[in-house]
């Protein structure tokens, strides 16, 4: 039998966290002790409740929270999407998208970007004149650009009504498809979270307490037991 060609991406950790903790003022540690380990492909939807800690675990594998305890290594070429799409508004779009790249086809690649995201219409276009999906797909095409080996997703989606969510979604598929960065993606859905990830995990006081591989060739997901105890965890 033939490895499934998701699986023979998948070889080596691009992200490896050890024993990390991080806590804000007097209170408990919102990460405490956290291990977990991302291989180079991988999906993972990262689960759990409102304020346990998803955000922090996050910013801090895109090096925008202070240096933790612990031990974190990620790659250089990383991106994030944040809920909100983060526009700079006196930017055009395209401008947007090629915000830090040095090189000299800057916009070439830009629209490239745009064009896989279906906004080739709009790279001259200003941010405040895109509707949410359309500055989402654009925060999307500034994270490709990039050709990240991991793509962390803040509840990217949360924000984008019904349609668009869905349409949203499958872009984010195609696009891990089609380039194959591992992708972290934190949601409170489980239902988004077994839509789109191959692996899922629960961050429950400050680590990783439940951790499922996902069947890659998808059948019924929903009648396997495992999925009624992931339910049952949330
Ligand atoms: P989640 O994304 O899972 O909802 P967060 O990571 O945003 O959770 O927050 C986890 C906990 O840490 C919450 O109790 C939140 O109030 C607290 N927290 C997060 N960021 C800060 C900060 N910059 N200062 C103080 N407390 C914070
Ligand atoms: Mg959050």
């Amino acid at each position: 039998m033939n490895a499934h060609p998701a699986l023979t991406a998948r070889q080596h950790p691009v992200v490896q966290v050890s024993n990390l903790v991080r806590s804000f003022g007097q209170g408990s540690n919102v990460l405490d002790g956290l291990d977990l380990t991302i291989r180079s492909g991988e999906f993972v939807a990262l689960l759990g409740r409102s304020g346990s800690g998803k955000s922090t675990l996050l910013r801090t594998l895109a090096g925008l929270d202070e240096a933790p305890a612990g031990t974190v290594t990620v790659p250089a070429e990383r991106a994030v999407v944040f809920q909100e799409p983060r526009l700079i508004p006196w930017k055009r779009v395209w401008a947007n998208v090629a915000l830090g790249l040095r090189t000299a086809d800057a916009r070439e690649r830009a629209a490239a970007a745009l064009t896989e995201v279906g906004l080739n219409h709009r790279l001259d276009a200003w941010p405040l004149t895109l509707s949410g999906g359309e500055a989402q797909r654009a925060a999307l095409a500034r994270a490709l650009v990039r050709e990240p080996k991991l793509l962390l997703l803040d509840e990217p989606f949360a924000a984008l009504d019904a349609l668009t969510r869905l349409k949203t979604q499958g872009l984010v598929a195609s696009l891990w498809r089609a380039h194959r960065p591992a992708v972290l993606l934190v949601t409170h859905d489980v239902d988004e979270a077994l839509l789109l990830a191959d692996r899922v995990l629960i961050l429950d006081q400050g680590r990783i307490g439940f951790d499922l591989h996902v069947n890659l060739e998808r059948p019924r997901r929903h009648g396997q037991p495992a999925f009624s105890s992931l339910r049952s965890r949330l």
